[in-house]
């Protein structure tokens, strides 16, 4: 267990075991800019994860400081994919609720002569900033009395002023190392309307100083973040301790996630969609959680792949197959079994006079077995895949003058075929050997191998959807590394009967196909879909 502990919790044994602090609390900050995604995934295991492993708390945040890209939809979605996820939290909190707050914070930062007005345009403050070798240049408003910067604050907040005419910056140092703390800008004019706080509004605090004071407000004793912000750590710093706060909340960053075929940037998330390269954020194709769940991906599966991708201070990219591979892990596990054919053709057992009924065991994998059943007769369906007239090398399944094994019932020997005016078979015809079912005389029998099929009285119409990745493999642009056709529909499947009964949702093991789940509507108005989860070939570890 010890050898286990992660950098994180490191610091938080640290932290209790001095006495600093008794209950952990962190959160979970989205901004309702978009859908959560796979890398969201990864920071919520570790925020629930450390209010489960300390008994803590968790809280969700929405950071909603910068009003022009925020939507309801977006805050909806954000709780949607988290319970999906398994997560509950323990305050529903909003960081436009503490706008009135923030601005006492900023006055304070003012009258203790930590914050000026400043009239420079974003493009002069930029052009003053300097860079890594050189010092950046004081504003001339650097000097401004605490009284007129009070008056001048509150005419920013009461509208005297066109946005970007002037902005509260923090008085801090122009000639740091460290490019965060030149005097960075802690509020700007904006009229914008905010998803909650409507026109109340026209500044509007900066990341920077907003997030330690959501975090100081709440009580959060460890704020987690992702490495880019590691450079933000002195500001968090100063803006907390300046504002009146002590040694927590501390800010702890880690190695965002990052996956292979895989985007995960947000704006580039909303731009396939704004331009329709996919059906929304919940497009299966998309890494999103939506999407992952209209793809079939169990929350469990995620979990485990979070756990297992681990913490770490360093950036590195996870394959992919990784994810895939902890997805067949638990489906192999929990899917039922079921039998599909994708291209059907119809295979005629000239013999069977009559139907019989078999119970087929669900999963061979599970922990308590149970069966479904299954019926056979004279008219039955098998994939087109599955017969050869003339038959390539190595090939396992029917062909003329062979035999192979209906799974889970008789083994067939081939009688004759029929082929339209192109040459494609459109029927084949066998008769089945008696007593080959398993335990009869000739079950022993030796066969080139074992195919699904359906039968033609009771099978249910499917329409299948397979995916491929949204990007190809390489790195480089994501406009250049689209996959061309990455969404593939069978509209003619069939699959059998029980599969007339399912959920949406239910997912399933097609066997020899690969694991698929029924879609959201399923079985409403005759739709009868499934969406592909993963194949069956994991290639992960080889
Ligand atoms: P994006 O750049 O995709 O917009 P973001 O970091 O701006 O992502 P937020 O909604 O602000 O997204 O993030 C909420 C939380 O999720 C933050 O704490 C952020 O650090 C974390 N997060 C976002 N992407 C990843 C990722 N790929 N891996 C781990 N954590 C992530
Ligand atoms: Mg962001």
């Amino acid at each position: 267990m010890a050898d286990n502990t992660n950098f994180i919790e490191e610091i938080i044994n640290k932290d209790l075991e001095s006495g600093a602090v008794s209950e952990i609390i962190t959160r979970f900050p989205p901004e309702p800019n978009g859908y959560l995604h796979i890398g969201h995934a990864k920071s919520l295991c570790i925020n629930f994860g450390m209010k489960e492993e300390y008994h803590g708390k968790c809280n969700l945040r929405y950071d909603d400081t910068n009003p022009s890209k925020e939507d309801v939809e977006f805050v909806n979605s954000i709780k949607e994919d988290i319970a999906w996820l398994g997560f509950e939290w323990d305050n529903e909190l909003y960081a436009s609720d503490y706008f009135d707050r923030m601005y006492e914070c900023a006055v304070g930062l003012i009258k203790k002569g930590l914050a000026y007005v400043c009239d420079y345009s974003a493009d002069e403050i930029r052009n003053t900033r300097g860079n890594l070798t050189t010092p950046g240049q004081n504003s001339p408003w650097r000097d401004r009395s605490v009284e007129e910067n009070l008056r001048l604050f509150e005419e920013m907040k009461d509208g005297k002023y066109a946005d970007g005419e002037k902005v509260l910056r923090a008085k801090i140092d122009m000639a740091s190392p460290n490019m965060n703390m030149r005097d960075p800008v802690i509020y700007r004019i904006l009229r914008e309307k905010h998803h909650r706080t409507g026109d109340k509004w026209i500044i509007y605090p900066m990341y920077d100083f907003a997030h330690p004071l959501e975090d100081a407000f709440e009580g959060v004793t460890h704020s987690i973040c992702t490495l880019e912000f590691e450079d933000h750590r002195p500001l968090y710093d100063w803006v907390k301790y300046n504002c009146g706060f002590g040694d927590f909340p501390k800010q702890i960053e880690f190695a965002r996630l990052n996956m292979t075929r895989t985007i995960m940037s947000k704006r580039y998330l909303k731009k396939l969609v704004e331009e329709g390269k996919v059906d929304g954020w919940s497009d299966p194709r998309m890494p999103t959680l939506s999407g992952m769940r209209e793809r079939g991906y169990p929350p469990e599966a995620i979990r485990n792949f979070c756990a297992a991708a681990g913490v770490s201070k360093s950036n590195s990219e996870v394959d992919v197959a990784m994810l895939e591979h902890f997805v067949r892990d638990y489906l192999n596990v929990n899917a039922d079994r079921m039998m599909v054919v994708r291209n059907p053709i119809k295979l005629i057992v000239e013999n069977a006079d009559r139907d019989e009924v078999y119970d087929i065991e669900n999963n061979p994998n599970a922990e308590v077995k149970t069966t479904h059943k299954v019926s056979f007769g004279r008219e039955l369906f098998i994939d087109r895949d599955d017969f050869a007239p003339v038959p390539p090398p190595k090939y396992k399944r029917l062909v003329p003058g062979g035999t192979v094994r209906l799974k889970g019932s008789y083994i067939v020997e081939y009688v004759s075929h029929k082929c339209d005016d192109d040459g494609n078979v459109t029927e084949v015809v066998c008769r089945y050997i008696p007593d080959s079912i398993q335990g009869g005389v000739n079950c022993e029998m030796k066969v080139k191998g074992v195919i699904q099929w359906v039968n033609a009285k009771d099978c249910v119409d499917l329409t299948l959807h397979e995916f491929d990745y949204l990007l190809l493999d390489g790195d480089g642009d994501f406009n250049d590394r689209l996959t061309p056709d990455s969404h593939t529909v069978y509209p003619s499947a069939k699959g059998e009967a029980a599969l007339r009964e399912v959920k949406p949702y239910d997912r399933f093991q097609f066997m020899r196909m690969g694991y698929f789940s029924a879609v959201r509507d399923y079985g409403k108005d005759g739709k009868y879909e499934f969406n592909m989860i993963t194949g069956l070939k994991d290639r992960y570890g080889k």
